[in-house]
């Protein structure tokens, strides 16, 4: 969708100007995308006004851009990052939000909300002011489905080595149990969120139909009353914007810039990202076999280490000095959506994020996939298994959305998988090709007439509509 230009000053100035609150869970890939729909929103709609309800500490993520500025306020909670991402911290967090936001809801009382659905109490807080509720997913529509699937089952962690999912469309899907996600092991987790789900108006998925069409399907008929598919939202909204350097109220710092300047020195596909997200750090021990892998594959690298990780003791003797001619660390935040449109990088090592997994695919990159922890596992299933634009790094030791059941991932294992998966016309090269083909796709989805924005469009005349007539379902 282009900016609404069809829109006269007077109209603009007799339309009543709706008041939507969006209200984003605390991590960085969670709110980010919900800043660039904002964005979306905005560009398309500017008789919305948009206010993000957010942490203190967040308020700076909250504009997607200085182009389509939002209205902010926030509520009292502790600044949630990588190191205190612990589950009592999480716990906390998520107490304090609710009693924030409802507050807040109450107090300003707006015409309508779109909220993270991490948040399932806020339909019922909306059904009580009288307003339209849509909750916005951050999560593939495969690993939703898939894990209502096995809740359905009934599977616990721990009682089988291997489950398969029965009754979903496309290849089987079988998974060792140590890689589903602890939350599985809570009673009412998933049916509190499948809940909220269809007590909503609707939902809004950061996906899209070209990646994963079966599972959207799925998803409409048994997740949502309505369901929208906008995505990938990180990359479509920066489109509008200068730079994509300049996302999320990230500075466009020396060390940003200076990781392209670097890349430019590099030949086409010849560079292997790596780089975890914005959550999960690594002990000291497997940082240090990393850079050994690393150093061992013999492949030019771009290596994103983050704040949390920085005790430095994973460096091995005179490794830099190594590694100087064809690797590059960057500390802290990386401005990946740049890097990954660059001509220079050729796959990249992940931890299966939905939001990397889009932004690798639209910008046509082959995976190689580390998965830690939450849904990734379940993700890498469709990157690898049914799509076919990833390869596992390692398929053998011990893996686990756990920390303490997982084994170490050896530098030769890692030095192996990455030679292997770099080398010209060799084994993998069906993977390089079948990524590349995805770009195409998933471009066309978020330009003018794509499915992604015929979706944002579908969304916006629902929710003024429900507006108006003030609809809750
Ligand atoms: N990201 C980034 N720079 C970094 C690390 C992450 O821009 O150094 C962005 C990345 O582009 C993506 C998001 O942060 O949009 C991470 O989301 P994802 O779903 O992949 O992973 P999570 O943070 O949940 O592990």
């Amino acid at each position: 969708a282009s900016p609404n230009n069809s829109l006269t000053n007077s109209d603009k100035a007799n339309m009543k100007k709706w008041r939507v609150f969006l209200v984003p869970l605390f991590a960085r890939s969670h709110l980010s995308p919900l800043a660039d729909f904002a964005g979306l929103l905005l560009a398309n709609r500017p008789d919305v006004e948009l206010t993000m309800v957010v942490t203190p500490d967040n308020t700076k993520f909250a504009n997607g851009s200085a182009l389509h500025p939002v209205q902010i306020l926030t509520y009292p909670c502790p600044p949630i990052g990588p190191k205190s991402a612990e589950p009592s911290v999480i716990d906390k967090a998520l107490h304090m939000a609710r009693q924030g936001v409802e507050q807040l809801l109450q107090q300003h009382k707006p015409d309508a909300v779109i909220a993270d659905v991490m948040f399932p109490w806020i339909t019922a807080i909306a059904a009580d002011l009288k307003i339209p509720c849509i909750l916005f997913s951050v999560f593939s529509t495969f690993s939703t489905v898939v894990l209502d699937c096995f809740h359905k089952m009934r599977v616990r962690p721990g009682l089988l080595d291997h489950v398969t999912v029965l009754g979903l469309p496309g290849p089987e899907i079988r998974m060792p149990v140590l890689e589903l996600p602890p939350i599985l092991l809570e009673d009412n987790t998933i049916e509190k969120f499948h809940k909220s789900g269809l007590d909503a108006f609707g939902i809004v998925v950061n996906t899209c139909r070209g990646i994963e069409l079966e599972y959207c399907d799925e998803f409409e008929k048994t997740q949502a009353r309505r369901a929208y598919f906008v995505g990938p939202v990180t990359v479509s909204y920066p489109m509008y914007q200068r730079s994509i350097i300049e996302r999320g109220g990230e500075v466009e710092g020396e060390s940003e810039n200076s990781c392209l300047r670097w890349l430019d020195t590099k030949n086409e596909r010849s560079v292997v990202l790596v780089s975890f997200g914005s959550m999960c750090v690594f002990k000291s021990a497997q940082l240090h076999e990393l850079a050994m892998g690393l150093e061992e594959s013999r492949q030019n690298f771009l290596w994103v280490v983050k704040d949390a990780d920085q005790s430095d003791e994973w460096i091995p003797e005179g490794w830099e000095e190594r590694i100087a001619d064809r690797g590059f660390v960057v500390r802290g935040w990386a401005p990946q959506l740049a890097i990954l449109a660059h001509v220079a990088i050729g796959a990249f090592v992940m931890q299966c994020g939905w939001n990397s997994i889009q932004e690798a695919t639209a910008a046509g990159v082959p995976m190689l996939t580390w998965p830690l922890a939450y849904e990734q596992f379940i993700n890498e299933k469709l990157v690898v298994d049914v799509i076919g634009c990833a390869a596992r790094l390692w398929e053998g030791g011990k893996r686990s959305t756990r920390e303490t059941e997982k084994e170490l991932v050896p530098r030769t294992v890692i030095a192996h998988a990455l030679s292997r998966f770099m080398e010209p016309e060799g084994e993998f090269s069906s993977v390089h090709r079948k990524a590349q083909e995805f770009g195409p796709v998933v471009r066309s989805a978020i330009a003018d007439g794509g499915s992604s924005m015929s979706d944002l469009s579908r969304l916006i005349s629902d929710l003024i509509n429900a507006m108006e007539n003030k609809t809750c379902q």
